[in-house]
């Protein structure tokens, strides 16, 4: 677990970046990385000084296995409300197949057949402007275009974004996912202008290092040849 800011931690048991945040009632988790991750992320959590239990919801940034995947597994220790994005809802209960890209179809296939998706039965639908009860001072945003139901948790007195794979940041290259990994690359590189847009210092992607200063200016480099 890497501590980036105050109430804001990183835990990296998971095949996708996981964030667990601290509000004034209780903890929330974002994303839940592939469907065996659940133990290791409760080892990770409890092994901090924190108890799942703790846990008042699980916000999920999008339907990928690699975020939602391991849901099922921490309601089966603790029950609480999983939300996530209504456009992607039906997919994180499994009543439709994500994604729709042939290229992450083919990827995700493969990745299935050796950790199997459980899908959630109840999930409760989220939007931009809504705030959660356990985390007051973060805002949801929608980032469409990875997903259709793509969302991000900004807190705008710590600068600090949690975008998923809105952007993402493998090997340390901050980058728009490409075109093959995205349900909708136009919209995809909207959300990324949305994501500029911000006064942003820490920027936690779903994939790569956390960039922990400066990270507005570098969205804007990296959109800057885009544009
Ligand atoms: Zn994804
Ligand atoms: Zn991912």
């Amino acid at each position: 677990m890497q501590r980036l800011r105050r109430g804001l931690y990183l835990l990296e048991s998971a095949l996708a970046n996981c964030y667990l945040i601290e509000g004034t009632h209780g903890l929330t988790l974002f994303d839940t990385g592939q469907p065996s991750a659940a133990s290791a992320l409760i080892a990770e959590i409890e092994r901090n000084g924190f108890s799942i239990r703790d846990i008042e919801a699980i916000v999920l940034s999008h339907c990928h296995f690699d975020h939602a995947g391991g849901a099922r597994g921490l309601l089966e220790r603790h029950r609480v409300k999983v939300y996530a994005h209504p456009a992607d809802a039906s997919a994180v209960k499994g009543e439709v197949r994500r994604p729709r890209s042939l290229g992450m179809r083919l990827w995700t296939s493969f990745l299935r057949l050796r950790w199997p998706y459980r899908p959630l039965e109840v999930v409760v639908p989220i939007d931009e402007g809504e705030t959660l009860r356990p985390l007051p001072q973060w805002q949801v945003l929608r980032l469409p275009g990875h997903t259709p139901g793509s969302i991000g948790l900004f807190q705008p007195g710590e600068k600090a974004l949690l975008c998923g794979d809105a952007l993402n940041n493998r090997h340390g290259r901050l980058a728009v996912p490409g075109d093959v990994h995205c349900d909708d690359p136009v919209q995809a590189r909207e959300s990324a202008r949305k994501i500029a847009a911000l006064d942003l210092e820490v920027l936690a992607c779903g994939h790569g290092p956390v960039v922990l200063s400066r990270a507005g200016l570098k969205v804007h480099d990296l959109l800057a040849p885009l544009t």
